[in-house]
C-alpha cells in the first residue's frame, strides 16, 4: 500500500539512481545491490505489519529495499550506510517521502541506534554484505529487549547455521544463541542472479521473531562462553571440552541431567542455557 505524499512513477528508476549517483559496485563494501523492485516488496512482506513502525535498515545501497519499505505504512526509516555515494542518493530519495527517511551515514559496527530511539522497539531489516553480518547479527541478539523482529539476507550457508536443529552437522554455536531468542526462520531463497552484480553464493531471508526472553548480559556472555566450550571441540565428548571452563565438567553435566559422554551438536538450545546458569554460579562461587 502507498503511503502519503508523491506517487512512485514520479521517483526515478534504481538504474537511473545507479548512474546518476556513479554507484558502481565496490567489492571491499560487500555490493551486491537488489534493483528488483518486486523482489524487495517481496522481502518486505516477511517482515508483517509495519504500521508505525520504527525501521532500522543497515547498508542501503541505492535504496531498492529501502523504497519498498517507505511504501508501507511504516513511520521512520532509519538507513545506515557507510559508502557516502550511496547516502547522496538516498538523500535524495528522502526528498521523496517527507519526514520518514532519516539517513546516517555511518559503519553499523560502531553506531547504535538504540542510544538514538529509546522508545519504541525496532524492526531490523537489511540485505547485508556478508562479512558484517554475523557480527552485527550478535549485537543485535545482545539488545534484542529492543527489537521487535529482524528480517536478514544472509549467505544460505549461514541460514543453514542459524536454523540448523540439534543433531546436525550445522548445528553450532550461531544456531543455539539465535535460537534461545528467537523464533529463527529460514523465508525467501534468493539466487545470486537477483543481485548486481551476483556474488559466488546462494542466499536466504531469515526472519528473527524474539520470544521475549530477555536475558541479563552477564548471562549472554556465559552462553557464548559454554558455547565456544562445547563447540570449539565439538568431536569430543562435553566431559572433556567443557574441562576448559569447570573443574568437574562431569558433576555439573550430571546435575543438569545431560549425559556428559553426549557431544555439544546433540544438546538442545535449553540444555545450553542450563550448563550457563550453572557456570555463573560456579563463578559467583569462586
Ligand atoms: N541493501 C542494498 C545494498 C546491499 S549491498 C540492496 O539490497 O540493494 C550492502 C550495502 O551495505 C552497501 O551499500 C554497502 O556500502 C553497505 N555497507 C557495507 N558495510 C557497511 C557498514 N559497516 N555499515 C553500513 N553500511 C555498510
Amino acid at each position: 500500500m502507498l503511503h502519503k505524499n508523491k506517487r512512485p512513477y514520479q521517483l526515478p528508476a534504481l538504474r537511473d539512481v545507479i548512474a546518476k549517483f556513479d554507484l558502481s559496485a565496490k567489492q571491499c563494501l560487500g555490493q551486491n545491490f537488489l534493483l528488483d523492485m518486486n523482489l524487495t516488496r517481496r522481502i518486505v512482506r516477511e517482515v508483517g505489519n509495519l504500521k508505525n513502525q520504527v525501521v532500522l535498515e543497515i547498508g542501503p545501497g541505492p535504496g531498492g529495499l529501502t523504497r519498498a519499505l517507505l511504501e508501507t505504512e511504516a513511520k521512520m526509516v532509519f538507513a545506515i550506510e557507510r559508502d557516502p555515494r550511496c547516502v547522496a542518493a538516498l538523500s535524495h530519495l528522502s526528498g521523496y517521502f517527507p519526514g520518514r527517511l532519516n539517513v546516517i551515514e555511518a559503519d553499523a559496527l560502531n553506531f547504535d541506534l538504540f542510544e538514538v530511539i529509546n522508545k519504541s522497539k525496532i524492526t531490523i531489516v537489511a540485505n547485508l554484505p556478508y562479512n558484517i553480518s554475523l557480527p552485527l547479527l550478535m549485537s543485535y541478539l545482545k539488545k534484542i529487549n529492543k527489537i521487535k523482529s529482524m528480517t536478514l539476507m544472509f549467505q544460505k550457508e549461514v541460514a543453514d547455521r542459524l536454523t540448523a536443529k540439534p543433531g546436525t552437522k550445522t548445528y553450532g554455536r550461531i544456531s543455539v544463541i539465535a535460537q534461545w531468542l528467537c523464533i529463527v526462520e529460514k523465508k525467501l531463497s534468493i539466487p545470486p542472479k537477483a543481485f548486481v552484480p551476483p556474488p559466488k553464493v546462494h542466499s536466504n531471508i531469515v526472519k528473527f521473531t524474539p520470544n521475549f526472553l530477555h536475558p541479563d548480559p552477564i548471562l549472554f556472555q556465559a552462553m557464548e562462553t559454554v558455547t565456544a566450550a562445547a563447540f570449539g571441540q565439538r568431536r569430543k565428548m562435553l566431559k572433556s571440552s567443557l574441562k576448559s571452563i569447570f573443574h568437574n565438567p562431569i558433576d555439573i553435566l550430571n546435575s543438569a541431567k545431560i549425559d556428559p559422554s553426549d557431544r555439544a551438536e546433540r544438546l538442545k538450545v535449553d540444555d545450553f542455557f542450563k550448563i550457563s546458569e550453572l557456570y555463573l554460579n560456579s563463578k559467583t562461587i569462586l
